[in-house]
């Protein structure tokens, strides 16, 4: 098993000079929440909903839900857990939110976009969350995948808040989200990068083509520029920026991310102890100084290279 390998990790990712980050895990279901609080792991940051929901071809009732939710918020009493409405469309279609053929399904009616056409759908969602949370005696954090304006983010803080969501964030997923952090903070408590869409939608590169891997690679320094632009945001708002693609998991990436202005970084569970041994061997300022060198290169190469003479 992974604890087998795994280096101690207990709970508390930090830097060298104790600068604290949340690791947080993600997750589809209660298994993957109680394997997370196994492995120590400080909360959920990406609850992935739609997982629960693909073999479905009727909406989930609300009651239904909750049975989902609840356990999740269970696995982590007094901690953060952040759930994501459905991200629906694209790779990841659900059968009881019905779409048109669309000739480019990664630009079309996904994520938040569905709400559109299906509010009621979103609205149960909302109110599923709550009651599992409140059950739990929790609060609930709800971030709305796929964003792309304030216009969408304000629409879906006043939505959630009316239905009673402690937290309310977005995903940053699209180059408009990260350009626009500033103003999207002015309207929400949160913010959390998903760097696998964001760098298929910065890099113009489908991130199911295993042809252009190399342009969807988490380091190319367009991506890590607007991850810069949102961490920056963030410090200026004093609000948490998470990031939860898969970035997130990679111990070599993880004190750039952090440089960068992550305060939280949430992953598949076991990537937690590596992630931590990375943090605890270097200062806040290292990951700062590898960040800025990382975001100046030119190529993905020197990127990482640029890091790893910062971190040696
Ligand atoms: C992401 O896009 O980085 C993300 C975390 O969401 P998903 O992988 O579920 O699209
Ligand atoms: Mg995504």
């Amino acid at each position: 098993s992974a604890r087998a390998v795994a280096p101690p990790f207990r709970g508390t990712g930090r830097t060298a000079d104790g600068h604290h980050i949340d690791l947080l895990v993600n997750v589809g279901a209660a298994d993957g929440a109680h394997h997370g609080a196994e492995l120590h792991a400080e909360g959920v940051g990406l609850f992935r909903t739609e997982l629960a929901f693909f073999d479905r071809t009727t909406a989930p009732s609300l009651d239904e839900q909750v049975e989902i939710y609840r356990p999740v918020f269970a696995a982590f009493p007094g901690r953060t857990v952040v759930v994501r409405t459905l991200d629906a469309g694209s790779d990841k279609p659900l059968a009881f939110l019905p779409q048109a053929a669309e000739p480019n399904p990664a630009l079309g009616v996904r994520g938040i976009r569905s709400a559109r056409a299906s509010r009621a759908v979103l609205d149960t969602q909302l109110a599923a969350i709550v009651r599992a949370a409140q059950a739990e005696h929790a609060e609930a954090s709800v971030m709305a995948p796929m964003i792309a304006t304030v216009t969408e983010a304000r629409k879906f803080a006043s939505v959630a808040r009316d239905h009673g969501v402690a937290r309310v964030g977005v995903m940053i997923e699209t180059p408009a989200a990260a350009v626009t952090a500033a103003e999207l903070l002015d309207v929400l408590d949160f913010v959390s990068i998903g760097t696998n869409d964001l760098a298929q939608y910065t890099l113009a590169a489908d991130r199911e083509l295993a042809v252009l891997a190399e342009l969807n690679d988490p380091w190319q320094p367009a991506l890590l520029r607007l991850i810069r632009i949102v961490g920056a945001a963030g410090a200026a708002a004093g609000k948490p920026v998470g990031v939860c693609g898969e970035a997130a998991a990679n111990p070599s990436l993880a004190p750039v991310l952090v440089g960068l202005g992550a305060t939280s970084l949430s992953m598949m569970p076991n990537a937690l102890a590596a992630v931590a041994a990375s943090l605890a061997g270097v200062t806040r300022a290292q990951c700062v100084a590898a960040a800025e060198a990382a975001a100046a290169a030119t190529s993905p190469a020197d990127a990482r290279a640029a890091a790893a003479a910062v971190l040696a």
